[in-house]
């Protein structure tokens, strides 16, 4: 697709051992969990203007999701609540569920969770960016045909007339599961047909599912990246296909930005004040990137300075961190250091980062922070028994994180002391009742483990 980033460096590293800095280097090749302050964090202003993107195109990404919110709630009556807009609930949490080193000074922190677990559609994250592709792609072919003017009532591309016309084309997407559910729903039932590659990590019941909403599932024997390469070739030459790619895709990446806004709007009705005295740190999971860094990209656009992206990943899936700490972006994998980029934590097992968010995004992150598996288990069954809530190992990342958040951002003490936290549970809306409760067990098993082996 024409708007799709531009590559400007191809490799350079083949034979050659990948540098990176001093403090980082034997934590990230020998998966131990770490924590880093990001040197190259820029203010918003500068971070914004370097990036190359733009601003608008936010605008245009929300303007889009509004033409169409009344031909997603005649195609899914479940979104009527929100009047056909997909959102998720902002919920607080319990302060117990903040680390000690968070706690101490004034005593007015607070944790918040956004339940994008919840979001309707796929359950994660990705009905954000997914379906905005998506919906681009349809917009495009609507208006070419003359099917709609910009004025139109798009209910009428619910229409079998409609379904006729996007029965022609195929969307083509590289997933670990996630990204292929949404876009696979949206695009099933506009009448796309759709194809989805997946890579061995993903869950048998996220290929299960997928299978059972109509949609082609390709599976590949390499990781994710070797996935999308394998869709993205075969589409290149294939007539009326449209690739999603997630490593470079503006579409994907400013329907994720969308986000901000409205969560903008949902703090503001919990009167959570988000300014110079008051940050807000938001803490997101991190696979190939479009997902956070859409997302970080939305809210440095609307809380400017104030907002506070850390971005969470596996210790055996860095990728993020190891492209924006090596300078070499996406020309780098997690194998290049000997990782093997598998992972309990399917949605971030992902061996190489966008070149759309490591190259333009990075100067707005503050840090990272890795997390082992063991780790996110634990986190999820925590947050079940103290929440009832569930969300998906990946999406628990961030909770694991917490304890160590504070090594990954640019404030001081005081600063810490007046933030707002906020947890962005990317997923697990979908996962079936048999998988939550394998996770759980593992979660509680580990946790009494750890218990007595802290009590002995
Ligand atoms: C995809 C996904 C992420 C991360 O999004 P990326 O765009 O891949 O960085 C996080 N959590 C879950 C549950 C996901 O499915």
């Amino acid at each position: 697709m024409s708007s799709d980033f531009q590559l400007t460096h191809p490799g350079l590293h083949e034979g050659r051992r990948i540098p990176l800095p001093l403090q980082l280097d034997d934590d990230l090749r020998d998966a131990v969990p770490t924590a880093w302050k990001n040197p190259h964090l820029q203010s918003a202003a500068d971070a914004m203007l370097n990036s190359g993107l733009s601003p608008e195109g936010v605008n245009e990404a929300r303007a889009r999701l509004r033409r169409f919110a009344p031909l997603i709630e005649e195609l899914f009556p479940e979104t009527a609540q929100t009047g056909g807009i997909l959102e998720s609930p902002l919920r607080v949490l319990h302060r117990q569920l903040l680390p000690d080193r968070l706690l101490s000074g004034r005593g007015d922190q607070r944790l918040l969770i956004k339940l994008d677990s919840e979001l309707p559609l796929s359950g994660s994250v990705k009905a954000r960016g997914g379906v905005h592709e998506v919906l681009v792609f349809a917009e495009r072919i609507a208006l070419e045909t003359k099917l709609i003017t910009p004025e139109s009532d798009y209910r009428v591309l619910a229409t079998a007339a409609a379904k006729t016309l996007f029965g022609n084309y195929r969307i083509a997407v590289g997933s670990t599961g996630n990204l292929g559910l949404a876009i696979g729903v949206m695009a099933a039932a506009l009448g796309f047909e759709t194809i989805v590659h997946m890579s061995v990590d993903a869950r048998t019941w996220k290929k299960q599912l997928l299978r059972q909403a109509g949609v082609t599932v390709v599976e590949h024997s390499g990781d994710y990246s070797d996935a999308i390469d394998a869709g993205r070739e075969e589409a290149a030459g294939a007539p009326r296909t449209h690739f999603i790619d997630d490593e470079r895709s503006t579409s994907l990446f400013y329907g994720y930005s969308a986000a901000a806004h409205r969560l903008a709007g949902q703090l503001q009705a919990l009167e959570i004040a988000v300014d110079h005295d008051h940050p807000l740190v938001v803490i997101l999971p991190c696979g190939v990137g479009g997902a956070p860094g859409g997302i970080t990209f939305g809210l440095k656009r609307v809380f400017g300075d104030a907002a506070h992206s850390v971005f969470v990943e596996p210790t055996q899936a860095p990728c993020m961190l190891l492209g924006v700490a090596s300078g070499r972006y996406e020309s780098v994998q997690v194998s290049d250091i000997g990782l093997t980029g598998r992972t309990a934590a399917d949605g971030l097992a992902v061996g190489r980062p966008s070149a759309l968010v490591s190259r333009s995004v990075s100067s707005m992150i503050d840090g990272f922070i890795t997390v082992d598996d063991d780790d996110l288990y634990r986190s999820t069954s925590r947050l079940y028994d103290a929440e009832s809530l569930f969300i998906e190992p990946s999406a628990a990342s961030g909770l694991a994180a917490l304890p160590h958040v504070a090594d990954g951002l640019h404030l001081s003490k005081r600063e810490l002391e007046r933030a707002t936290f906020l947890l962005w549970a990317t997923g697990g809306g979908l996962v079936p009742q048999r998988e939550r409760e394998d996770v759980l067990n593992e979660g509680r098993r580990l946790r009494d483990a750890e218990a007595r082996t802290l009590g002995a």
